[in-house]
């Protein structure tokens, strides 16, 4: 057993702790604030949106996350299901990305899929008629990212992870301090912050903005998850949608914008017919920890074995946690 300290109690780091305290490890979890910014916002989407997009890395992490929930899920009662909104749906994708879509998924075959024409109505009738052609992928899962944060805090508490709010100025100052010596491994999880407490120079992050905008309608809108071109529209319990996301290249720029509003709005007007009537409850963001390279940093700091990243998984770090958390099991073991 080693005792471990992980830097960032988002969804990564909530998940390398919860895979670390089930393999027997002592964990403490510091963090400045009590929720992960990036997963608090994110859609909970359990599945890989474009995949054909990513490196090959980022891609396998994502099929290993999907299977790795699956199991996950497997484990839970029902219960622990409802409390975290876990869903089976199916993701119907349309517009330009149908053949991207269709090839990648002839070669990934883990994951079902079968193609559609001209059969829309009997799937989701308040589709506008235009949008005929769809690839039907089967059996993804859906959560809300805010219960599965109270999920796991709840379940590390019963366990006895210790969870301590501080900030986190410099690592190199943290690793001097003599009572930290007795942590053998140091997990940096800490998002989109992680370079600021690093201070490495060969590493580039930034935050991507996404907003969502959640809704309510009188009646229910939608079975399935829908993807097209560049957003995506989940339903949820009690006639609930969210709609997301904006990509923005804006820094740290925290407000919630009526630009982002108008676009959301339009993208959903643009799928559905004009009867349906959107009632608006609120609008959410958070800050997509983007990497240069395009993959997460899952390593040991080439200077300091005691040190391990685990950060930067941009739009996918709630569905390629726990792929993430048992790299970094094997890194320690
Ligand atoms: C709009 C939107 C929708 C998304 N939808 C999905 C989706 O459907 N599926 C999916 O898989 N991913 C999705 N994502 C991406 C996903 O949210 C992120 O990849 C993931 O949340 C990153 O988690 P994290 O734990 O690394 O970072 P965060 O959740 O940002 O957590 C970092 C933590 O580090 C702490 N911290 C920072 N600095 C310090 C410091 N100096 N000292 C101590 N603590 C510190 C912060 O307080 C925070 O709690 C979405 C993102 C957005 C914005």
């Amino acid at each position: 057993m080693t005792k471990c300290v992980i830097i960032g109690s988002g969804i990564v780091g909530l998940t390398t702790a919860y895979e670390l305290n089930k393999t027997g490890h002592q964990v403490t979890i510091i963090d400045n604030q009590s929720t992960g910014q990036a997963s608090k916002s994110a859609a909970g989407i359990m599945f890989p949106l474009n995949p054909w997009k990513n490196t090959k890395y980022m891609q396998d992490l994502c099929i290993s996350g999907h299977e790795q929930y699956n199991n996950f899920f497997n484990t839970l009662s029902i219960k622990d299901k409802r409390e975290i909104n876990f869903e089976k749906k199916n993701l119907l994708i349309f517009g330009n990305d149908i053949e991207s879509a269709k090839n990648w998924y002839k070669e990934n075959p883990v994951i079902n899929s079968s193609y559609i024409k001209k059969n829309l109505n009997s799937r989701e009738k308040f589709i506008k008629e235009s949008h005929k052609n769809f690839l039907e992928i089967e059996n993804i899962n859906t959560l809300d990212p805010r219960k599965l944060i109270n999920f796991l805090r709840n379940t590390l508490l019963k366990n006895n992870v210790e969870f301590k709010k501080s900030k986190i100025e410099k690592i190199d100052s943290f690793l001097r301090k003599p009572s930290n010596n007795k942590y053998e491994f140091i997990i940096l999880c800490a998002g989109v912050w992680s370079n600021h407490i690093l201070g490495n120079k060969n590493i580039r992050l930034k935050p991507i903005k996404g907003q969502l905008l959640h809704f309510k309608t009188r009646e229910k809108l939608i079975d399935n998850v829908l993807l097209y071109n560049n957003y995506y529209i989940i339903p949820r319990r009690d006639n609930r949608i969210v709609v997301g996301a904006t990509i923005e290249d804006v820094g740290f720029d925290e407000n919630i914008t009526s630009s982002a509003k108008i676009f959301l709005e339009k993208s959903v007007s643009e799928i559905f017919s004009n009867s349906v009537e959107m009632l608006s409850l609120e609008q959410t963001y958070g800050f997509r920890p983007y990497s240069d390279k395009e993959d997460p940093y899952i390593n040991i700091d080439i200077k300091n074995e005691r040190l391990i990243y685990n950060f930067g998984h941009y739009r996918y770090g709630i569905l390629t946690a726990i792929s993430s958390a048992k790299i970094v099991k094997k890194l320690i073991s």
